[in-house]
């Protein structure tokens, strides 16, 4: 039975005494729930890492990061890589976030640079996918979600994409209110299903899990979560409030 997953992606939000307070109530919070076939995620800046890993080790959630750069080590300045990560045992990182691919020009081949440097060192990629407005509204939307998965991921072997996270984050969705609805949810994630049994077999995409992201919150998570392929959510401004975040974890 594939697991179900919810994601908090505080992108660069928080000081580090802020994010110390919303690690510790978070993982209070989840003290008292039990997670079955389940696991919370939270991806905190880079820089609180350790801090969270610490926390992590005494509580129920686990600890993603946000981005690496696609090499071990090197002139990189300003980056991480994911042997870095590796050492810290984090478990999953983002990639291809729609912030990523606007603001830094990530191209679909760099972030399958990305998917294989997290995969050689045992890090689960949380690859998001998703089409524009205008996209969507030319009906080019599983078009657009096609090419991002085919370019990236496809290129795996079965037995590595087995280690990946889908993510389906419409951009017009992502941190403007507006969430997909629950029938544009169920039928992209589906078509995505599908795409992964046509490219591997039927029992890696049963196993696949694929969050919706896009405004999810307390309120439309529930109604969200019961859609038959959708196995959970990435989160962002919500995941920055620990009652809101709870409350979406309660829907799992
Ligand atoms: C995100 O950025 O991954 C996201 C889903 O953001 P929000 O929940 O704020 O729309």
């Amino acid at each position: 039975m594939r697991k179900k997953i919810v994601a908090g992606n505080w992108k660069m939000n928080k000081t580090f005494s802020e994010a110390e307070t919303l690690i510790t109530e978070i993982a209070d919070a989840l003290d008292e729930v039990t997670l079955t076939n389940a696991e919370v995620v939270l991806c905190p800046p880079a820089l609180y890492i350790e801090m969270a890993m610490d926390v992590a080790f005494e509580s129920n959630f686990t600890v993603g990061a946000q981005n690496i750069y696609p090499e071990d080590s090197g002139a990189f300045t300003g980056e991480i890589s994911p042997l870095m990560l590796k050492e810290l045992n984090v478990a999953y990182c983002i990639i291809g976030h729609s912030e990523r691919r606007k603001y830094f020009n990530e191209t679909h081949q760099f972030l399958m640079k990305k998917v294989d440097a997290l995969l050689k060192h045992g890090i689960r990629p949380i690859f998001c996918c998703g089409e524009i407005l205008s996209e969507r509204e030319a009906n080019q939307h599983f078009k657009v979600v096609n090419d991002q998965l085919v370019e990236s991921l496809f290129h795996l072997t079965t037995e590595a994409f087995r280690n990946v996270v889908i993510a389906y984050e419409p951009v017009w969705a992502i941190g403007t209110g507006v969430t997909a609805s629950k029938e544009q949810a169920q039928e992209m994630h589906a078509y995505i299903r599908g795409l992964v049994a046509k490219k591997y077999d039927a029992k890696t995409a049963d196993e696949t899990t694929i969050l919706y992201g896009g405004s999810c919150n307390g309120k439309n998570a529930g109604e969200l979560f019961a859609q038959p392929d959708v196995d959970g959510g990435l989160i962002g401004g919500a995941s920055l409030k620990t009652d809101e975040f709870m409350q979406i974890v309660s829907a799992l």
